[in-house]
């Protein structure tokens, strides 16, 4: 399969169509993380209280990225490539789906996205666990294996993968991880290019 025949597109936000601003050291340090830990898993494990409390400071700090989200180079461009061919597009992020939402308006991609096939997490296990690219899968009606992932993360990959569709890294220049990528591209601006090509 080429790339240009995949009609059924996912992708991660943060990142990928957004320029990258979390500051994952800094919400550590200020949620008394290890740094060694993964957040959401962490927070999973808390008492439900100090979990609530946590959960709570995120997403007040994660709104203020949200609101002042920049589109990553050429996102916009490939985003409303795809959709104007009338290819079903979706988004499975880490995020909370509100702020998703609240991303989505800000780098003006709103209109592509339809509001069930954004994905936060708390719809669906959080990536690297397949869950909510098989929800999407089965929204969608098609096998995950004609599906693409895109990301800028092991864990988008990761996830790809576990769920038996085909996967792209972008915003990297080098790829870490051939093992776990069918097509790598410098950012979306090269992604799109391969898709005209
Ligand atoms: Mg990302």
């Amino acid at each position: 399969m080429s790339l240009a025949d995949v009609r059924h597109w996912v992708f991660d936000m943060d990142g990928t169509l957004t320029v990258a601003v979390h500051d994952f050291a800094a919400i550590r340090v200020a949620l008394a993380i290890p740094a060694e830990h993964d957040i959401l898993t962490h927070l999973a494990a808390l008492p439900a209280d100090e979990a609530a409390a946590k959960h709570a400071w995120l997403l007040e700090h994660e709104r203020d990225l949200a609101l002042g989200s920049q589109p990553a180079p050429g996102a916009v461009e490939l985003v409303r490539e795809l959709a104007g061919r009338g290819y079903r597009l979706g988004i499975l992020t880490r995020n909370a789906r509100e702020l998703a939402h609240v991303t989505l308006e800000a780098i003006g991609l709103a209109d592509c996205f339809a509001l069930e096939d954004v994905l936060g997490r708390d719809d669906a296990p959080p990536k690297p666990h397949p869950g909510g690219l098989l929800k999407l899968a089965e929204a969608w009606n098609v096998p995950a294996s004609e599906m693409v992932m895109v990301g800028d993360y092991r864990f988008d990959l990761d996830c790809g993968r576990a769920a038996g569709a085909r996967t792209v890294l972008v915003n990297l220049p080098d790829n870490p991880w051939p093992e776990l990528t069918d097509w790598h591209a410098a950012d979306c601006v090269e992604l799109r290019q391969m898709l005209l090509a």
